[in-house]
């Protein structure tokens, strides 16, 4: 097994897997640890490799955000346009490339290095279009953030105005650490600005919360004023945007949020100490079977393998 110990510590994503499943929380945070080792037992390997599976949506999500991030470290100072038109055929390669993997089984052998998706895992019957429709949002994607106004700002701004670009950071919070990783932080005109990047069908206010934990974030690492701080959520395939302010008190509500969400966290371990779930018996199954359509653990998960 990994020596790397299994530490607690907080982000948004795992809130809301807690939230979704406790059952799928236990899974994806405890009993797939170590995995990657290929010297760990068959049934931690088993849970590591269902663990890195993504349903087309989010493998979609994933491959925008990676040509987003391309093209703000490679584009930004080319003015030939060369790089940026490059970025949309790489990336559906890419997707090409990965796609046959897949299919072909790849990830079982390599779970670390290949991608899997869900769907070639699960056998479900998805049509060459709808196939076809998960690249092509992502080439959307790509061709609206070069024609939007968000790439036309940001290349404005000079190199040292660039705080952070997909960079997982952390800051503490009463000693928890609670990570997030924004998609790009940028300094401008004396403010500080979170964006974040949306493929999904979610009403973008919905990431009011998110994006708070960035700015907390940027109150740890980038200036000491609540409001200085903006964070954008922004959906290139849609064109839309929505950004958010907060208050000393806003902030304050969001830390509050995070300390009591990371105490129900640690409430069904078997000993909080040291982030011992045990068995996995304290955590249930989600009573609705909603969560279940897209869970990686189908296989694994005691409610359809009785
Ligand atoms: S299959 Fe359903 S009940 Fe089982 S872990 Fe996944 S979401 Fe939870």
């Amino acid at each position: 097994m990994s020596a790397l110990a299994n530490e607690f510590s907080w982000s948004h994503s795992r809130h809301e897997s807690f939230q979704a499943c406790l059952k799928r929380y236990y899974f994806a945070y405890y009993a797939s640890w170590g995995g990657w080792d290929e010297n760990a037992p068959a049934r931690v390997r088993e849970l590591y490799r269902l663990k890195r599976l993504s349903t087309r949506q989010q493998w979609a999500g994933h491959h925008a955000h990676q040509a987003i991030e391309f093209l703000l470290k490679n584009a930004r100072r080319d003015p030939s346009g060369e790089i940026a038109a490059s970025a949309e055929p790489r990336q559906i390669d890419l997707m090409r490339r990965e796609f046959r993997d897949s299919r072909a089984g790849a990830y079982r052998a390599d779970p670390v290095h290949v991608p899997g998706l869900f769907e070639h895992e699960y056998q479900l019957e998805i049509s060459a279009e709808e196939w076809k429709a998960t690249v092509d949002r992502v080439a959307v994607a790509i061709r609206q953030f070069l024609a939007g106004d968000v790439w036309q700002a940001i290349q404005e701004v000079p190199d040292d105005g660039f705080l952070a670009v997909e960079r997982r950071a952390h800051f503490l919070l009463d000693g928890l650490k609670v990570y997030a990783v924004p998609d790009l932080v940028i300094r401008r005109g004396g403010q500080v600005i979170i964006y974040d990047w949306k493929t999904g069908v979610a009403p973008l206010a919905e990431h009011r919360t998110q994006l708070g934990v960035y700015a907390l974030l940027a109150l740890d690492r980038w200036t000491a004023a609540p409001g200085e701080i903006e964070a954008v959520a922004y959906n290139p395939i849609l064109d839309r945007r929505e950004a958010f302010a907060y208050s000393a008190d806003d902030l304050e509500t969001l830390r509050e949020f995070v300390r009591d969400s990371a105490d129900e966290m640690l409430f069904p371990l078997e000993n909080p100490e040291s982030n011992d779930a045990g068995d996995g018996a304290n955590f249930d199954c989600a009573d609705d079977e909603a969560p279940c359509k897209t869970c990686p653990f189908l296989r694994a998960c005691p409610r359809w393998n009785a």
